[in-house]
């Protein structure tokens, strides 16, 4: 399909887009490189004044924003526009934070002072998913465009509408030309951005495969990489925990953005003792839930973002059905209406060679599986190739240690679901990626931690 809206509610194509011809694209990294030598020169008030002004403007057009995110990629309208405001609050939290998170740092050493000075990288390739497309990329460009650096964007084919929006809001706020382009590009074009000398360092929030492509590429060049990639995260339920808040709890946690979201709950450990009433619980809320257009604000659950997203996905749940799976409900597309839609489904007894087990199952689906105790309970949560969220719930201290210190994984939320907040950093372990986004941590990603010694 190349670069282009299409409506995943419909299938509607609703409008394709131009790719950025080679020679603007010249121009564009041009313009990055002669931007940043000024821009990195720019006060932090003034930098700090421009991303409260995004913010404004993000606050301003959370509709029509919101209502742009759906129609290209399908969450309901209500989560699209918290997202909005949600890189609100990322933007005032770096142009709040970002002169304390910078400031040197004085050691102690032979010398007469010594001092960590944090000083840009320069300009920091973006390559970014649909599933979150205006949330993925201000969390990115908030803290790079705070510490001085500057961004080229290079969004999903299926989000042009979105990418340009991020252009225009940063442009409106004040930032200079030049500091946050967008490139309409395919996958293809990746690699000769990465080996353009003036591209500095690369972010990319997606699949292992893409990950892999761009660290490889960018390994080449021996340039820094920042991956957030996929993730097939635990939800663990212990005996001693508040079964109904957890049940409720796990129908955000997995439903969220259609099922489609890295840090989705995706696997369901159920301790024996609970089992039977976390799973009844769950099935009545799953069938409790509105399928439909997501433009409508009483919409739970809207399409997938694409057709193979849909044929993959139903790929998955049957191969794990054909090999010894349970199906507790739904486990079909949605054949009554146009359009990109899968029933929301529970599995149960799931074998160890099927895709429940392994895969990443990007949609609506559960995953359920019962163990003996906390041991099995760990161990089965361990038991996978990702390692970004994890959510545990039980009200014994104990375990909760036990949690905390055994569980493979970027993080790990007692009695919560796992969620992104600009105070806290995020990010995966094992092939869910490295780095880390958010927080001073995410601000210093980008930065070269400049040593000062002087006598
Ligand atoms: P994807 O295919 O990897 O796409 C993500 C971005 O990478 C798009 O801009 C895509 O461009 C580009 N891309 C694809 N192949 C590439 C390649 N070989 N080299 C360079 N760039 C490439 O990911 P998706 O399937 O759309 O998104 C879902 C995945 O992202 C899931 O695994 C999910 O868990 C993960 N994700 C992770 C996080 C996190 O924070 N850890 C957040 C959101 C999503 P095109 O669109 O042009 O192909």
């Amino acid at each position: 399909m190349g670069i282009a809206t299409v409506n995943p509610a419909t299938g509607e194509t609703v409008k394709i887009f131009e790719p950025t011809p080679v020679d603007e694209i010249e121009v564009k990294l041009a313009l990055a490189e002669t931007t940043f030598k000024q821009y990195r020169k720019i006060s932090l008030e003034q930098r700090s004044q421009w991303l409260k002004a995004a913010a404004d403007i993000l606050e301003r057009d959370q509709r029509k924003l919101g209502e742009t995110m759906t129609l290209e990629m399908g969450k309901p309208i209500k989560s699209a526009i918290a997202e909005a405001k949600k890189c609100a609050l990322v933007c005032r939290y770096y142009a709040d934070n970002a002169a304390e998170f910078l400031k040197d740092v004085e050691a102690e050493t032979d010398a007469s002072r010594s001092f960590i000075r944090y000083q840009p990288l320069g300009v920091i390739l973006a390559v970014m998913p649909w599933n979150f497309p205006l949330w993925q990329v201000f969390r990115f460009a908030a803290p790079a465009l705070m510490a001085g650096n500057v961004g080229i964007l290079k969004h999903a084919s299926n989000v042009p509408q979105c990418a340009l929006a991020i252009e225009a809001i940063l442009a409106e706020a004040g930032f200079p030309a030049g500091c946050f382009q967008t490139l309409l590009i395919g996958a293809s074009q990746v690699e000769s951005i990465i080996n353009d000398p003036r591209v500095k360092a690369a972010t990319l929030t997606g699949s292992e495969p893409a990950g892999a492509s761009l660290a490889s590429a960018a390994g080449k060049q021996i340039k820094k990489v920042v991956l957030e990639l996929g993730g097939s995260d635990p939800f663990i339920v212990l005996e001693s925990a508040d079964i109904e808040a957890a049940a409720t709890t796990a129908v955000t946690a997995r439903m969220l953005n259609n099922g489609q979201s890295c840090i989705a709950a995706k696997r369901f450990i159920l301790a024996e003792s609970i089992a039977d009433e976390f799973q009844a619980l769950l099935v009545e809320k799953f069938k409790a839930l509105k399928v439909g257009d997501p433009m409508e604000e009483d919409t739970d659950i809207g399409p997938l973002a694409n057709a193979s997203m849909l044929l993959e996905l139903n790929q998955q749940v049957q191969e794990t059905v054909t090999k010894g799976g349970t199906i507790l409900l739904g486990g079909q597309v949605v054949s009554d209406r146009p359009g990109y839609f899968y029933q929301p489904t529970i599995l149960t007894d799931i074998p160890v060679d099927s895709p429940g087990y392994y895969d990443e199952f990007f949609g609506p689906v559960a995953l359920l599986f019962r163990v003996k105790d906390i041991d099995e309970a760990i161990e089965l949560a361990n038991d996978t190739i990702f390692g970004l969220g994890s959510s545990a719930w039980t009200n014994d201290p104990a375990q909760q240690d036990r949690l905390i210190e055994e569980i493979e994984a970027g993080c790990v939320f007692i009695n919560g679901m796992v969620k992104s907040d600009p105070r806290l950093p995020f990010g995966g372990i094992k092939r869910s990626g490295y780095g880390r986004e958010l927080s001073i941590e995410g601000m210093q990603e980008f930065l070269n931690v400049k040593t000062v010694w002087i006598k």
